[in-house]
């Protein structure tokens, strides 16, 4: 365990950014450097500093010396660490909620759910012995005297790129299954929200990974980029918003290495006539204002279909205008502040633009003011009368903004579902087994919920997207990832005396 790390806290929040190479906690060589902010209060909690092309080189150094050994320790013991990891994420997971919750702003419940949904897949990865049996296999006698067989060798240093909206979620999607599988892993956080990690790191210092196993380096797109390009870097795990997507896919590709990268959304709920619609209410309400709207599951847009409508628009209303907004860290709150002030900004740019374009306000949050903070608050938000040819019903809102449209049947919904570049996740409200079938079989996104509006994978399944919403092909977590980061390679084999 590295002794550096013995700072001031206070409380839970570190108040200072490093790196974590070959074990070693260090401030990294910087040229460029910027505040962390608390989201609700506007308070400065940290300084980050963005690693130089020769910090990152230093750091894909350190994890590639210490791949060979790493790859040769049996699988048997490379999952201990990550079954003593589990325990030490578990007993801090209060402090890194806090954390969390002061660097993103979303609520404690939100930052302790997604801290678990990490941790499951630091679980699913302690199954990597029996993973990496899956996919390979013997055959004796392929011809006369000779056997073949496939086996699963890891590749060497991966890293992963990972967005703000879930600190210490996303990066666990990658670093549990890296390791298990024998690659050594460089985690590159969110420069908005880089407090998460250090306290992860810290947890994965005093599991005592062997040095250069674990490594994470801070930084903004320079520092990305120094990755995507370096010649050790076996492959690149991603998540953020699409562009930046399409450019770590094709960039990453052109250097030869294996690459996965999950973007942005947009994602539809249609209600049916035959749904349960005092049901339905409550759970659209948490997918479309949890997480203050930045969830890439959220459903921004949901379709009424027929007679529902009404009723439907009624009680989201209802529900929506009783929401409390605050800081996460306040019992209370319900919805707490955007990321910045800039997405603040642009999601009051796209209401401005819905409503030249015909939509219509009926709760209005654009003036929302906390009585003691000075955050980037906006009050849940909801529009009538979005139609599928105006910008907001296209873009990705990432925001506590619902936006209401009608259908006259499921067809034209499912279509309604299907006009964005997006596909990365969908939700149909209903008690009908044919419309349910007809929807998971006609609408073109990753994940599709049935009367569930988060629709999440379990770690043991892969987390799909598709269209614009996913560059590649194996997708993180599960069987996806063990594939990711392996390769098959075939041994066929004659001994003659
Ligand atoms: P972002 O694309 O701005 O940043 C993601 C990462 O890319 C960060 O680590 C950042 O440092 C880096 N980056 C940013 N600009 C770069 C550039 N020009 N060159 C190289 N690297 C760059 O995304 P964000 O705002 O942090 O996250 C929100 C987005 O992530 C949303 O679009 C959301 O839908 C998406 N997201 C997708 C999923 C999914 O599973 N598909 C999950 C979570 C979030």
């Amino acid at each position: 365990m590295s002794e550096q790390r013995e700072r001031a806290v206070s409380p839970a929040v570190r108040d200072h950014v490093d790196n974590y190479v070959g074990g070693e906690w260090t401030t990294p060589a910087s040229e460029t450097s910027q505040p962390v902010v608390d989201p609700a209060t506007g308070d400065e909690l940290a300084t980050v500093e963005h690693s130089t092309v020769e910090t990152v080189d230093d750091a894909v150094q350190t994890a590639n010396e210490a791949f060979e050994e790493w790859r040769q320790t049996p699988v048997v013991e490379r999952v201990q660490h990550l079954f003593d990891l589990k325990t030490e994420l578990e007993n801090r997971l209060d402090e890194i909620a806090t954390a969390l919750s002061r660097e993103h702003g979303k609520t404690i419940a939100e930052a302790r759910g997604e801290i678990e949904r990490g941790i499951e897949n630091v679980e699913v990865a302690c199954g990597m012995p029996n993973m990496m049996r899956e996919g390979s296999g013997n055959v004796e006698d392929v011809a006369s005297g000779m056997d073949e067989h496939a086996v699963r060798q890891p590749l060497g240093v991966f890293t992963a790129i990972t967005p703000f909206n879930f600190p210490a979620m996303i990066p666990l999607w990658f670093l549990p299954y890296a390791v298990a599988s024998g690659n050594t892993f460089i985690l590159k956080p969110s420069e908005k929200v880089p407090l998460s990690s250090q306290l992860i790191f810290e947890a994965v210092d005093a599991v005592d990974f062997p040095d250069g196993v674990v490594n994470l380096v801070n930084g903004g797109a320079e520092t990305v980029n120094t990755l995507l390009e370096h010649d050790d870097i076996a492959g690149v795990s991603f998540v953020g918003s699409s562009p930046v997507a399409k450019h770590v896919y094709e960039t990453a590709a052109q250097h030869g290495k294996r690459v996965q990268a999950q973007g942005g959304a947009k994602n539809y709920a249609v209600v049916t006539e035959n749904a349960e619609v005092d049901d339905a209410v409550p759970n659209i309400i948490g997918s479309v204002y949890g997480n203050a709207g930045q969830r890439c599951l959220a459903n921004d847009v949901v379709v009424g279909v027929g007679d529902v409508y009404d009723n439907l628009r009624e009680q989201l209303i209802d529900a929506a205008e009783n929401l409390t907004v605050g800081a996460g860290v306040d019992e209370e709150t319900e919805v707490g502040p955007l990321i910045t002030d800039d997405s603040r900004e642009r999601v009051l740019g796209l209401i401005e633009n819905a409503l030249e374009e015909g939509a219509e306000l009926v709760l209005d949050g654009r003036d929302f003011e906390h009585p003691e903070l000075d955050g980037n608050f906006l009050g849940p938000t909801l529009l009538k009368g979005v139609t599928t040819d105006m910008e907001i019903a296209q873009e990705e809102i990432f925001g506590p903004v619902l936006c209401l449209a009608e259908a006259e049947d499921l067809d034209e919904a499912i279509e309604m579902v299907n006009s964005t570049k997006y596909g990365n996740a969908s939700s149909l409200y209903t008690e009908s087994g044919s419309e349910a079938r007809q929807y998971k079989y006609e609408v073109d996104a990753g994940n599709i919920g049935i009367n569930v509006g988060v629709c999440a994978p379990m770690g043991f399944f892969h987390f799909g997207g598709r269209k614009a919403s996913f560059f590649g092909d194996l997708h993180a977590q599960g069987e996806d990832a063990v594939n990711f980061y392996t390769e098959k390679t075939i041994q066929i084999e004659r001994w003659y005396s």
